[in-house]
């Protein structure tokens, strides 16, 4: 299944020879003439990106575009009637991750298309990728990995290596990974702590966790590898 694309533009003769042009790449294209429609449509349809025209009837551009991003982070791509609009709009931090002046070619469009919808895309997986090292979390499939290769995790290690992880280095108290990993809310069972830690580095290495005596765990940071080895 493609891809979904919202054309919101007034002028329909461009915004048909937009969309023929987008779907005979493989896009699924949505139009809608006037911004009020533009809005309601893409809550309902949620788009992987939205072409949006500026000068607009009932909501103009900058308000679709804000109220778009209000409801879900959603790739637009800005149709200007002039160049100096888009400097404009990009100083005030509209949120648009493109712009386009008229008149452009819809070769020229699907380009700009396809360069957004691929770089929000890698922005979106590096969000779900956590490394360490050799070490490699992936939220999204819950998977773990140590040199590329597989290892299983059970749920609750997975959880503590991630919360670890997503620290960045800082230590973390037992109680803390408790109410993080466990939901507990007091210390008792600070040795469910230890032994999952335990586990998790009989499986992605000793030295991916430091234990901080007295404080808690932290993943190895670049620093800590050459400087603290000795609490390893
Ligand atoms: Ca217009």
């Amino acid at each position: 299944m493609g891809k979904r694309i919202l054309i919101i533009e007034d002028e329909v003769d461009l915004a048909e020879l937009i969309a023929s042009r987008l779907r005979s790449e493989g896009f699924v294209v949505d139009i809608c003439g006037d911004g009020k429609s533009g809005v309601e449509r893409c809550f309902t349809t949620e788009p992987d990106l939205v072409i949006l025209d500026l000068m607009l009837p009932e909501l103009d551009g900058l308000e679709v575009c804000r109220q778009i991003q209000q409801h879900r982070r959603t790739p637009v791509v800005m149709v200007t009637a002039k160049d100096d609009e888009s400097d404009v709009l990009i100083g005030l931090g509209v949120g648009a991750d493109d712009y386009i002046t008229k008149p452009f070619s819809p070769r020229e469009l699907a380009a700009r298309v396809h360069a957004v919808l691929r770089r929000t895309g890698e922005q979106q997986a590096k969000r779900d990728v956590f490394e360490n090292g050799d070490v490699r979390l992936d939220k999204s499939s819950r998977t773990a990995s140590k040199q590329g290769e597989l290892v299983h995790l059970t749920a609750t290690e997975f959880d503590l290596a991630l919360t670890l992880m997503t620290a960045n280095g800082a230590v973390l108290s037992r109680e803390q990974l408790l109410h993080q990993v466990w939901d507990y809310r007091d210390g008792s069972g600070a040795r469910t702590v230890d032994s999952h830690v335990r586990a998790v580095r009989s499986k992605l290495g000793d030295d991916l966790i430091r234990t901080v005596h007295g404080v808690g765990y932290a993943v190895r940071t670049a620093i800590a590898s050459t400087t603290e080895q000795s609490t390893a």
